[in-house]
């Protein structure tokens, strides 16, 4: 399971001699898992191509199925789900909940809550960091609108009174 989990490739692969974007690519397939952590070890190191590391699936490697290494392999330990939510599963996550890393990232950015260092890392590899870097600043720039408009509106609004007050006081 910690082998299926491998939250951090980047110091359990030899040093890769690929290219930086290959390399992204494929911290980003193993993070949606399409392809497995040993195909994503042989991609860093050279050895496979990306293309066919997705063409052989997220459950098996350049030497075969991931079954056959050894038996706790067959029968992974459940952990518990990443998001935080305490259910215990085979993954990174109980299904549908790596949704809810976009929201707990949106709130990190906003400062509002702290994330595991593993919960770091998934975010940061799978860009879902990014996405929520994005969408906090898209509402940070909404909400400053709605700010304006409102402060615009209270500005007329005084301006007719001010105008009415004028008139009344020439009757
Ligand atoms: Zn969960």
């Amino acid at each position: 399971m910690m082998q299926e989990r491998n939250a951090n490739p980047e110091t359990t692969t030899p040093e890769a001699t690929i290219h930086p974007m290959t390399r992204k690519a494929a911290n980003t397939s193993l993070a949606k898992r399409a392809i497995s952590p040993d195909s994503h070890k042989a991609v860093l190191a050279g050895a496979l191509s990306l293309e066919e590391a997705r063409s052989l699936g997220r459950n098996a490697g350049p030497a075969g199925p991931a079954v056959r290494v050894n038996k706790n392999d067959r029968t992974p330990t459940k952990t518990p789900c990443l998001c935080g939510c305490g259910e215990l599963v085979r993954r990174n996550f109980k299904a549908g909940h790596d949704q809810r890393m976009v929201t707990l990232a949106k709130a990190y950015v906003r400062g509002e809550a702290d994330l595991t260092d593993e919960q770091m890392e998934y975010v940061e590899i799978s860009g879902k960091l990014d996405r929520a870097r994005t969408q906090v600043q898209k509402e940070e720039r909404k909400r400053q609108e709605v700010t304006a408009r409102k402060a615009e509106a209270q500005r007329r609004k005084e301006g007719r009174e001010a105008e009415a007050k004028r008139r009344n006081a020439e009757k």
